[in-house]
């Protein structure tokens, strides 16, 4: 460790002594010649941390932070849920913030289409929520043969058991696959057409984008004809719009570009703007009412769950999206966006889906870099010094900043990015 505070230096004394990061080498985040930033505090689109130093937050925080971070409405609306109760079991009982979100968010969708909200915590319980209602629903509605879960190649849906088990990316869950659910897994829609549907219960798709994936774009259309093949089979759809939700693709859901509605939907990072944990599993009438009677009751719950402050958080986002027409906002900017990141980047790979973009780092042939040389994480550290926090996915570098940027922050991030790139490759 170099020059640094005394307050730093005691955070990462113990969190080396005490700690254990996500997806992590902790070998490597400990080693010496590893600068471990403590981030301490946020305004706007802007980190700083425990050493002062400013950072634009390019991947929002992992994908959550919406509106920026210390919005004078979510802070307010934090404080008033405060000065009420932070959270009641909603086992058992009602809440005024959980009663009125559901209400909200079946309201973003047509009438009579979801009409239905289960809460739970986060991306992955939302997804665990949806697949234990798709196959329940079979077992009580006489089709009890229906027991086929088909995901998608390279999708990613959480890490719990269960979400896992619908992972394709072979990285992080081929380790427990044995463990898990058996689960189908097609590349695209032709070979979806190719299964036996009359055993299949559901098929989970993260819609227009794979996130985790490098940032793959399915093509224009792609999830139109899925639910049309739904229909046509009885196999339910369930999305996981953990990413996608709120804004991030240009419309509030990335099945509204293709006026889809799912039987079942997964919302979380987003659900909140990124100010506290809450995920909520949308449903239809009809899978709802298969739960009615004693013996059909849907046996699963957390803690937390329906938690009020995250309820009042998530209110508070809708809330921000109504009065700053973010959407308005954000379809405005995004041209401008596509464009610099086209131009700025090319010929590396660059793929945009609203304000969500991967930028694939490519050698000068067009061929990629050789993994062990870890690009994408050698352009983030040094995007570091200049004001830039995101992170890669192999060698796609992730820019997804806060909806509430301003051209001239989009600019910063780009430009922030583009000199990165320059000192790691040189041009
Ligand atoms: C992040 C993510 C999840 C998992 O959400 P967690 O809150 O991390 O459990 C699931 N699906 C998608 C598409 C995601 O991006």
């Amino acid at each position: 460790m170099g020059e640094m505070n005394e307050t730093t230096r005691q955070w990462l004394d113990w969190d080396a002594r005490h700690c254990w990061h996500p997806f992590t080498d902790q070998a490597a985040w400990c080693a010496p010649e590893h600068e471990r930033l403590v981030i301490e505090r946020g305004q706007g689109v802007w980190l700083w941390d425990s050493e002062g130093r400013r950072y634009f937050d390019g991947n929002s925080s992992i994908w959550t932070n919406i509106h920026g971070h210390g919005h004078p409405h979510l802070r307010s609306a934090a404080l008033a849920q405060l000065d009420q109760v932070a959270h009641t079991s909603y086992l058992g009982f009602a809440n005024p913030r959980a009663s009125e979100l559901a209400a909200r968010l079946c309201a973003l969708f047509p009438p009579q289409t979801l009409t239905r909200v289960f809460f739970s915590d986060d991306g992955s319980t939302a997804v665990e929520c949806a697949v234990k209602m798709a196959l329940q629903y079979r077992m009580q509605t006489g089709e009890p043969e229906r027991t086929g879960l088909v995901a998608f190649h390279n999708g990613y849906h959480g890490d719990t058991m269960g979400a896992a088990s619908l992972g394709g990316v072979s990285l992080f869950f081929e380790r427990f696959r044995q463990f898990g659910m058996p689960v189908t897994f097609v590349r695209d829609l032709s070979e979806l057409q190719q299964l036996r549907a009359d055993q299949i219960a559901a098929v989970i798709l993260e819609p227009l984008i794979q996130g985790v994936n490098q940032m793959s774009l399915w093509p224009a259309g792609m999830l139109r004809e899925l639910r049309a093949w739904c229909d046509a089979t009885g196999v339910q759809l369930i999305l996981d719009e953990v990413m996608t939700g709120f804004g991030r693709t240009g419309a509030m859901f990335a099945c509204h570009h293709e006026q889809v509605v799912p039987d079942l939907l997964c919302l979380a990072k987003g659900l909140t703007a990124g100010y506290s944990p809450l995920a909520a599993t949308l449903t239809r009438e009809t899978i709802y009412r298969a739960f009615e009677g004693q013996e059909n009751v849907f046996y699963y719950g957390h803690s937390y769950t329906a938690h009020q402050l995250g309820c009042a958080m998530a209110l508070a986002n809708l809330e921000i999206f109504a009065q700053e027409r973010v959407l308005e906002r954000v379809q405005a900017l995004q041209p401008e966006w596509q464009r610099n990141l086209e131009s700025v980047f090319s010929p590396h790979l660059v793929r945009v889906c609203g304000m969500i973009a991967g930028i694939e780092l490519r050698q000068p042939d067009g061929s990629a870099f050789p993994s062990e040389r870890k690009i994408g994480a050698a352009v983030c550290l040094a995007a570091r010094a200049h004001g830039l926090l995101t992170r890669p996915i192999r060698d796609t570098v992730v820019l997804m900043p806060p909806l509430s940027s301003t051209r001239e922050e989009l600019l910063f991030a780009i430009e922030a990015l583009r000199r990165a790139v320059a000192d790691v490759l040189g041009c």
